[in-house]
């Protein structure tokens, strides 16, 4: 019987269909790198996810045997793609099925930090909210302005379609022209220096690489105005959160509004303690309908693959 390595968990939408069909390895939530290569070893499909480094150390650990790794999440930067392409290992990932619950908490963070929900709701529950006062809590008001999408994909695609409501000027940056989203959501596409400059919010929506690896660091926050809101469910590693904590600090950004983070789980003390800082513990594609079709899309792989056929989602 074959074996399928589960690096972590599978939910029970994924694992049901698979149960039967080969022997089941799993490492469990709080799995080690150690674990992993352990339980790794002998088999013939590997389901991965964000938190987990598929690297050529963790391919030699699998073995000669292994011919898929399975990533639960559209975004494949934990993965050597170089290396499984070199030996011949096909990879899938879960596009789509994740776009409008991302595309969501994109939103509910941007409409979160411009409003300053988080620093509202600490102050009530400390006790340090003494009533309405005019100048207090005073945010950017959504409709009417401008918002800056970069990487105007799938995820920033639909981002940009819930903006409509709020009548807001949309520009995107993107390496090339994305005419039928320009026509549909009425957005211009301009340089990065240009978006940062006139946006009131900027949603990255890029994948991690390392064209976008800091891509807002301390230059692009100075050319970003003194409120405007800056929002990341991309990846952690295209933001600088040394030079945001400090902008935050000085008054020099609005708000930020954050699902993911460079080293994760660990987040800088830095940012934790910045004022108008809106946190998630990047749950981007966290709704029930999204996590169990990303589960089900993994094992639709695993099955494909197991079975000799070419899989949905095939990355490479
Ligand atoms: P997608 O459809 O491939 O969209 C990504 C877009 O980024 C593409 O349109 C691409 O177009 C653009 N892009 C690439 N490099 C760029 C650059 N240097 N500057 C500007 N734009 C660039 O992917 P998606 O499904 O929307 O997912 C986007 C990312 O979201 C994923 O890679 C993943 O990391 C992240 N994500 C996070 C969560 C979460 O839980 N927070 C959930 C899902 C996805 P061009 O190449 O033409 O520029």
């Amino acid at each position: 019987m074959s074996v399928v390595a589960i690096a972590r968990v599978l939910l029970p939408a994924g694992l049901e269909p698979i149960r039967d069909l080969a022997k089941i390895r799993i490492g469990g939530v709080d799995a080690t790198p150690d674990r992993v290569r352990e339980i790794t070893a002998g088999a013939e499909a590997l389901v991965a996810d964000p938190t987990v480094g598929v690297d050529a150390e963790l391919l030699d650990a699998a073995g000669p045997g292994l011919r898929l790794v399975a990533n639960f999440a559209v975004g494949y930067d934990n993965v050597d793609l170089e290396e499984c392409r070199r030996r011949g290992i096909v990879v899938t990932n879960t596009p789509d099925v994740l776009t409008n619950a991302t595309a969501e908490l994109a939103l509910t963070l941007t409409l979160a930090a411009a409003r300053f929900l988080s620093e509202g709701e600490r102050d009530l529950r400390a006790g340090r909210w003494q009533g309405l006062e005019p100048g207090a809590y005073r945010g950017l008001e959504l409709s009417g302005a401008t918002v800056g999408v970069v990487g105007l994909g799938r995820i920033g695609g639909r981002y940009a379609e819930l903006l409509a409501g709020f009548g807001v000027e949309l520009l995107y940056a993107a390496r090339s022209p994305k005419p039928e989203a320009e026509a549909r959501l009425a957005a211009s596409r301009v340089e990065l220096e240009e978006l940062l400059r006139r946006s009131d919010v900027v949603s990255l929506h890029a994948p991690a690489s390392p064209e976008t690896h800091h891509l807002i660091d301390a230059e692009a926050l100075r050319l970003m105005e003194e409120q405007a809101v800056l929002v990341n469910t991309a990846r952690g590693s295209l933001v600088d959160l040394a030079a945001v904590a400090a902008a935050l600090r000085e008054g020099r950004l609005g708000a930020v509004g954050l699902d993911v983070y460079e080293d994760e789980p660990r987040i800088p003390a830095e940012i934790l303690e910045a004022p108008h800082a809106v946190l998630a513990p990047h749950i981007g594609s966290a709704t029930i309908k999204a996590r169990d079709a990303m589960a089900r899309m993994v094992t639709d792989s695993v099955i494909a693959v197991l079975d000799g056929c070419e899989p949905p989602n095939r990355v490479v």
